[in-house]
């Protein structure tokens, strides 16, 4: 074997970290020169492209965050579409959304050292950190036809941002011990309230450009991602059965879900906003109810009952179960980020029963997706439902069950004025 040819293949990466060892190998100062430059001029390009980006991002950041009302992103989308509306939407998107995606880097920027260098939040903060390099062109090239080309770039934004949330949770609790929770409660806070702008407007920019594409007018009770015929008990049932299958994944058991009140009611709202707090609280009512059937030795879980009234300005969605309700103590801990009452449960449990760890760790790794364990559903959940100006309640039957009274505001005139 050639020895000196596996020292020389293995040399730069060895350089990089201990400058002396080279000098233990034979080579010509020629080579040695060589190698050093390309790998100074590499390190240096790449320190100079960040410089460039860092500096963009200031200057961005800097910039205020011009809010778009809903009137004026529904008058984007409104039919029929013209040129000009698309033009409009995709000029507002172009400038806006750069801004606040250089805000999201600067906020990761204020964070803690160590906590910024969290495996978890450091992939989030490059994301972002990506997202804008790859948005900012954008905003000042303009040629006549790349919207679509830019909306591919919308689209690439929204699925490799699809699972910030979670990530994020992951890692801060891992950074547990460096950040005070208010201040980890308030980074989030700001974070995915940003976070649902800069989809809204991304998503309903490339809604439309595929409206354009297409030239699809079939489906034409939506304005973008605006539906102004949703129709909640639909919804409800989507969700129910999606969650069930978590639930019978994760117990082998799953509740039924009965629903009664004003099921024909339709309302103009954003279907994955609704999708989002639906799913989240009927996994946390089915989980309850199938966990506390099995505590009582029930051999059915009681059902879940979900109504609906559709009132003059909002829609009213109450979710009842009977699943214990939640301890006096945990009462006022439900909404806090991360608290979660999944490895609570487990350390009850026998621990030498090998189902409860395959479920736990099926709750938590997202096997069909997470059926609980992060939690973020309640806090989250109520984020998105206020929002909108809609109000999220808890009232726990404690022994008995759980209400949660979700009221959500008709998105129409009344709301117009309202920013994003
Ligand atoms: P996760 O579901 O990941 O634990 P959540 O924020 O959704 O996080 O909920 C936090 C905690 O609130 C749960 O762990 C559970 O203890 C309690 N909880 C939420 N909803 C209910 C409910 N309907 N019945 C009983 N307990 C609930
Ligand atoms: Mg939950």
């Amino acid at each position: 074997m050639n020895l000196s040819c596996t020292f020389r293949s293995l040399w730069p990466r060895y350089y990089i970290h201990h400058s002396s060892i080279p000098s233990l190998i034979t080579r010509s100062s020629k080579t040695n020169l060589f190698i050093k430059r390309t790998i100074t001029t590499k390190t240096n390009e790449k320190l100079a492209a960040h410089a460039f980006y860092d500096d963009k991002i200031i200057t961005y950041a800097n910039r205020p965050i011009r809010p778009v009302t809903l009137s004026q992103l529904v008058r984007f989308g409104q039919p029929p579409l013209t040129k000009a509306s698309l033009r409009e939407c995709a000029q507002y998107a172009r400038t806006e959304l750069p801004v606040r995606l250089a805000r999201r880097v600067r906020a990761f920027q204020t964070l803690p050292f160590i906590v910024g260098t969290n495996p978890y939040i450091k992939e989030i903060y490059k994301l972002y950190y990506e997202s804008f390099e790859s948005l900012e062109p954008f905003s000042h090239d303009r040629t006549p036809n790349d919207d679509i080309e830019y909306s591919e770039n919308l689209k690439d934004l929204v699925d490799r941002h699809a699972d910030n949330i979670p990530t994020l949770a992951r890692g801060f609790l891992e950074c547990k011990q460096y950040m005070h929770a208010q201040d980890v409660a308030a980074f989030l806070d700001d974070m995915i309230h940003a976070r649902i702008g800069i989809r809204l407007i991304a998503e309903q920019m490339i809604a439309l450009v595929r409206q354009e594409q297409t030239g699809d007018t079939t489906d034409n009770s939506y304005i973008g991602i605006i539906d102004t015929q949703l129709n909640p008990a639909q919804l409800v049932k989507q969700c129910s059965d999606f969650v069930a299958e978590l639930c019978e994944f994760n117990y082998g058991a799953s509740p039924e879900t009965i629903m009664d009140g004003h099921t024909d009611a339709t309302f103009t709202y954003i279907p994955v906003h609704l999708e989002y707090i639906l799913t989240e609280l009927l996994k946390n009512a089915q989980r309850a109810t199938v966990e506390f059937a099995k505590k009582r030795g029930l051999s059915q879980p009681p059902p879940i009952q979900i109504t609906i009234s559709h009132g003059q300005e909002d829609i009213s969605i109450r979710i009842r179960d009977q699943g214990g309700g939640v301890a006096e103590d945990d009462l006022n801990q439900v909404f806090e980020y991360s608290y979660t009452t999944v490895a609570k449960a487990s350390e009850d449990e026998d621990p030498s029963n090998i189902f409860t760890g395959i479920a736990e760790m099926a709750m938590q790794s997202g096997i069909g997706g997470p059926l609980a364990g992060l939690g973020f559903g309640l806090p989250l959940a109520r984020m998105y439902a206020r929002y909108f100006g809609g109000s999220f309640t808890l009232v726990s039957m404690n022994g008995y069950g759980c209400d949660v009274f979700l009221k959500l505001k008709h998105i129409d005139q009344s709301m117009a004025e309202l920013e994003i």
